[in-house]
């Protein structure tokens, strides 16, 4: 039976050597600022917002709320953005999606400046990790690379196959685990005999959004399983995208839902901001990685 990969313990884990690099960082007369953006009141965005605001304070780092109402334009936001862009004591800029459907949310992402793009959603920041440059990643798929590493796992040489295919995890998931050298195989709505393709793999990321798409007798033996879907069931039950308790069975590694890839999001958008705030305003060049 596989090994729990506890999400809710790596995060704290994560957010420890945050708070070392907060201390770091004031002796430097820096402290970390992030920008929270969230447009409206949609009670669920409120806690999202609320608990990212949260672990910035729980850190030593300022976090700046900003709470434009639901019928604000997509110009005042635009204003807004660029307002923070050039504040020296923002170093992270976080727009909460989903933004209300009278906006153009991604003209309001495309504003921000690419060494404040936390969220790593930006045209730059993405080109950057297409391209094998530095830069600042998406949250979420690098909180899914941290829960490899504390596998042990080494990803060179393997085959990882990443379900889904969104801006927001599937892809910017398939092009880090290209950087550390797996050979990796990106899957979606529209391709044939998925259980033949995830049976191949070592390493198993579904971001899919479908209760249990991914059945446990497709896992390959000793592979390392990360579930990144979140779905509600009729009866209120949280379950991802994978068929758990059976794919445990033949897992190596396996991450839970909740507290699994859930917890890592915010540690790494609080890592993200630390990194900001190293680098300053006009370098990007947060990590590196090679095509070779
Ligand atoms: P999305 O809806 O943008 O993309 C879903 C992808 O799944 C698409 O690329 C589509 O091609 C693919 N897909 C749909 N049906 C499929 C099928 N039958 N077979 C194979 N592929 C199929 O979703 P997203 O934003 O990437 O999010 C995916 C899931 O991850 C959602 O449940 C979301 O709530 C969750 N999520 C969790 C976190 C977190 O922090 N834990 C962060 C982001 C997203």
């Amino acid at each position: 039976m596989g090994e729990i990969l506890d999400g809710k313990a790596v995060a704290e884990r994560v957010r420890a050597e945050v708070g070392r690099r907060v201390v770091a960082l004031a002796e430097r007369g820096i402290v970390p600022g992030l920008a929270t953006v969230l447009v409206g009141d949609d009670p669920a965005s409120r806690v999202y917002v609320g608990s990212k605001e949260k672990g910035c304070a729980a850190l030593g780092m300022r976090s700046f709320g900003h709470r434009p109402p639901a019928d604000a334009t997509t110009s005042q936001l635009v204003a807004l953005v660029e307002e923070l862009n050039a504040r020296p004591d923002v170093h992270g800029i976080l727009v909460q999606l989903p933004l209300p459907n009278t906006l153009d949310e991604d003209a309001v992402i495309q504003a921000i400046a690419p060494a404040k793009d936390v969220d790593g959603l930006t045209i730059a920041s993405q080109g950057r990790l297409l391209t094998g440059r530095g830069g600042l990643r998406p949250c979420t798929p690098l909180g899914i690379m941290r829960l490899v590493a504390e596998t042990g796992l080494e990803l060179r040489g393997t085959h990882a196959v990443v379900v889904g295919r969104s801006n927001l995890v599937g892809k910017p998931i398939a092009l880090m685990l290209l950087e550390q050298h797996a050979t990796v195989t990106m899957c979606h709505s529209r391709t044939r005999d998925l259980a033949a393709v995830v049976r191949g793999a070592d390493v198993v990321v579904a971001a899919v959004g479908r209760a249990e798409l991914v059945r446990g007798d497709w896992i390959r033996d000793g592979a390392v399983v990360i579930d990144v879907g979140i779905n509600r069931t009729a009866d209120g039950k949280l379950v991802g995208d994978v068929e758990f308790a059976a794919a445990r069975e033949r897992a190596a590694w396996i991450t839970p839902v909740p507290g699994g890839v859930g917890p890592m999001t915010v540690a790494m958008l609080l890592a993200n901001t630390a990194a900001a705030a190293e680098t300053g305003p006009t370098a990007a060049a947060i990590g590196a990685s090679a095509s070779a």
